[in-house]
């Protein structure tokens, strides 16, 4: 899908990915979202949900950023990823603090192995 956001910022590499102009490999996609795997995963299964828009940070969403329908995706691609009967986490990191490095929103469902709690 090479569709351009109406948010698209040129300099997001996860706008950049969302337009097509960077590849990625992308797992599934919705009308507000995409799903790929993380470049450096961090568990056998290590998907990234993005919605198409761009927003940096949980910090900034806004109810019209229809997070419910973007958490909603990213467990129906953790279902199709066989990833259910074990179970597995999503994460969503804010902030220096909470490990951001890529500033466009994103949840991490990570799957596959037993994770460690609470997270480092
Ligand atoms: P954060 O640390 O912001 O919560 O997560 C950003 C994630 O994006 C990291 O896990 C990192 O490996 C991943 N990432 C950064 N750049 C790229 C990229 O160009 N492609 C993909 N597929 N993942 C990326
Ligand atoms: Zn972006």
């Amino acid at each position: 899908m090479t569709e351009t956001s109406p948010r698209a910022k040129d300099d997001c590499i996860f706008c950049r990915i969302v337009s097509g102009d960077v590849a990625a490999s992308i797992v599934s996609e919705s009308d507000d979202a995409i799903a790929f795997r993380d470049v450096n995963p961090k568990a056998p299964t290590h998907l990234l949900v993005v919605p198409r828009s761009h927003v940096s940070s949980m910090d900034d969403a806004t109810e019209a950023d229809g997070l419910g329908d973007l958490l909603l995706f990213a467990a129906q691609v953790a279902r199709e990823q066989g990833l259910s009967r074990r179970g597995y986490r999503i994460v969503i990191n804010i902030g220096e603090n909470g490990g951001q490095t890529v500033e466009h929103l994103h949840l991490h469902v990570l799957g596959g192995r037993r994770l460690a709690w609470p997270p480092g």
